[in-house]
């Protein structure tokens, strides 16, 4: 029977381009999409811009453009990335759009109807100059823990504490730099703690709808007390105006937080991809037989397993089905975070002209159903693009398509022998397992099963030796049938591969002449069919090539410039020399540099700096560096900094080091060091 399936990936925030765990999303949830389609299921597949909330607001502002213009810049620049991963969404929509501030509207109208939305007063840090309440991201202070200057409003990144903005020491707007004060607002608040709610979320996230381990993280929140009660917070769904956003009804100068309407943006996207090509949306959504599928990236788990299917099921819709977690993608090992420390851009490796679907390859192999982690390993992916996809599955066809071409006109033969014959029903008996686990999101699995095959027909081709037959009188019946199994298994072979590898399918397609592939394909066979001359379907990958992906890139785009600030942040407010006097920077060796134990972000430094003793000194640089890298070379100490005591010990100092503002699209950090020349203790003026 055939499936009726809603599918959307998470939308992504439209401050900046792609970063390769969009990217490594839409591959799983695009690969799912296309093997439901080649079963012949109907699927929607959908996604948009998340475009609202203060983060956007303020960039636009710096940027000197509207919230709209700047959203739009973004989103213009979407269409080629995906394109070049092959990421086939029905419909890119966005946040802002009507669809959405309806849907939105109408949702929170349902909830307030039914006695599930409430208004309180909240006192918030505002900032005063600029006129506005400030989000937990915009202030600034020292951490209440362990006084580690700098730290945003939520947590520390020094000592990894997590408390609320008004626990700060000496809290600032990062903003305009001004002391906030705290004011009181009315804020509205959906009752996520409502015997109903807590009722239906208890039943909806343990009916085995969501994976395992999701299944038991989200049991935690449901924990009770003596009393038999469930804490489960209420959620605070406004923002005050100025902000980005969608108004809410009947409270003017109040929006929707942004992660209320985001997820309505699936509904969304789907209204307007449905308003084009004249699908009737409710009667659509109120099929019974609909699956709602989101897959969604493991930090956004709460708001897909408590917000948004209570959301929907109190406004009277259709909940979703499924909620498919996947782990993060990192970029490991000593040789990457060496040259890189920058992720992998998904535009540079397109402009690159890597091969879009060696990555879709990749990662598929290296995907499973659970929320695990993905490492990208550079050796790893040349091994297995090289060695298997192109070593053991390309390798088929060019082994026999010469022989066909030359010796037979390009026509395969009728029949092809016994040895041919159960090689062939082998690999078609595989079908139903790989379609299994494609359909588990067990890709790496299914890949697995796929290269087995190719093994088994390799092995075939070794054992007959279609070039030893060529040469022999006589045996041109063996040769034809020999090279008509490669071809045939080639095809079934390409059939099992075609959700990650579309378009390489696309042109063994073309070069087989024969229309679009689909699963059933794998049980029929071609018969006494011409196929075409043989292309050269896929390159090889050259590392040097690969190399290329982890350098910098000799020149940035210069759109990007135009658009924002230097470094992501405006410069700081101006200061007389006598201020910059005040900061004693020194030139310093590094003695030592050691793992601090307990803090992935931390290097402990044993520094001199000219003084006739030695400085320990904590910087937030373990993402960066090793250690060993960093042993013996000079860099610049901010000398006169009052020590502080840290989680891990006195730090006596601070080391320079440069960084983008948005450290997420922008891990680089590099630490400073001197001309060759200077010695320990000179003074930095
Ligand atoms: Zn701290």
């Amino acid at each position: 029977m055939s499936r009726k399936l809603f599918v959307t990936t998470a939308l992504p925030y439209a401050n900046g381009p792609f970063h390769i765990g969009h990217i490594m999303e839409y591959i799983q949830a695009d690969t799912w999409v296309r093997f439901q389609r080649l079963q012949g299921h109907e699927v929607h597949f959908v996604c948009a811009d998340d475009a609202h909330g203060a983060p956007i607001m303020i960039a636009a502002e710096k940027a000197g453009l509207t919230p709209q213009a700047f959203v739009a810049d973004i989103a213009a620049g979407r269409k080629p990335t995906l394109e070049g991963f092959h990421i086939a969404f029905d419909n890119w929509h966005s946040t802002d759009g009507p669809e959405n501030h309806e849907l939105a509207r109408s949702i929170y109208l349902a909830l307030r109807k039914n006695e599930l939305i409430e208004s309180r007063t909240v006192e918030q840090f505002y900032d005063p100059e600029k006129g506005m309440f400030l989000p937990d991201r915009f202030i600034k202070g020292e951490c209440p823990n362990c006084g580690a200057p700098d730290q945003y409003g939520d947590n520390c990144e020094s000592c990894g504490a997590v408390y609320t903005p008004t626990d700060l020491k000496n809290p600032r707007s990062a903003l305009t730099g001004a002391t906030p004060v705290l004011r009181s607002s009315e804020h509205f608040f959906f009752r996520l703690s409502d015997p109903r709610c807590v009722e239906f979320l208890e039943e909806w996230t343990q009916d085995g709808r969501l994976q395992p381990e999701v299944a038991n993280k989200v049991r935690e929140w449901f924990k009770r007390d003596e009393q038999g009660k469930v804490s489960l917070g209420d959620w605070d769904i406004s923002r005050d105006a100025p902000y980005f956003g969608i108004e809410i009804p009947d409270a003017p100068g109040k929006y929707f937080y942004v992660w209320l309407d985001a997820p309505v943006g699936y509904l969304a996207s789907l209204k307007n991809w449905f308003g084009k090509i004249g699908i009737d949306y409710d009667a659509y959504l109120a099929d019974p037989s609909l699956e709602q599928i989101h897959f969604i990236g493991k930090d956004i788990v709460t708001f897909h397993t408590l917000f948004w299917p209570a959301m929907l099921k109190f406004s009277g819709r259709k909940v979703p089905d499924r909620i498919y977690v996947h782990g993060h993608l990192t970029v490991s090992g000593a040789k990457m975070s060496k040259s890189c420390g920058t992720g992998i851009s998904p535009l540079r490796y397109l402009e690159l002209g890597l091969d879009a679907e060696w990555l879709r390859y990749y990662i598929c192999a290296k995907l499973n159903g659970r929320v695990e982690d993905l490492d990208f390993n550079p050796d790893d992916f040349v091994a297995r693009v090289n060695a298997d996809l192109v070593g053991k599955y390309i390798n088929i066809a060019s082994r026999a398509a010469g022989f066909l071409s030359r010796r037979f006109g390009g026509r395969l033969s009728a029949d092809v022998g016994v040895e041919g014959r159960v090689l062939l029903d082998g690999l078609r008996a595989q079908a139903d397992t790989i379609k299994g686990l494609y359909e588990e999101r067990e890709f790496g699995k299914a890949l697995r099963e796929v290269m087995l095959l190719t093994d088994r027909v390799n092995e075939f081709v070794d054992r007959i030796k279609p070039w030893e037959l060529a040469k022999q009188a006589g045996m041109d019946a063996a040769l034809h049938d020999a090279c008509t199994v490669c071809i045939e298994a080639f095809r079934v072979l390409t059939i099992y591969l075609k959700p990650v590898l579309p378009a390489l399918a696309a042109r063994v397609e073309a070069f087989l002449q024969v229309p679009a592939l689909v699963w059933a394909d794998s049980a029929r066979a071609m018969g006494h069919h011409g196929i075409g001359e043989y292309r050269h379907l896929m390159q090889r990958v050259d590392p040097k090539r690969l190399e290329a992906l982890f350098e910098p890139p000799a020149d940035a785009p210069p759109a990007q410039e135009e658009e924002t600030p230097p470094g992501g942040e405006a410069l700081a407010a101006e200061i007389g020399i006598a201020d910059f006097a005040k900061v004693d920077l020194r030139i310093a060796r590094i003695v030592a540099a050691e793992r601090v134990e307990g803090s992935s972000k931390l290097l402990c430094l044993t520094l001199d700096a000219g003084e006739g003793r030695l400085r320990q000194v904590f910087g937030g640089i373990a993402s960066a560096y090793a250690p060993e890298q960093l042993a013996g070379k000079l860099t610049v100490l901010v000398a006169n900094l009052a020590p502080r005591q840290m989680k891990f010990g006195v730090s006596e100092g601070m080391v320079l080091a440069a960084s983008h503002a948005d450290k997420k699209a922008h891990p680089g950090l590099y630490v400073l060091e001197p001309w060759p020349g200077a010695v320990p203790g000179l003074r930095v003026r």
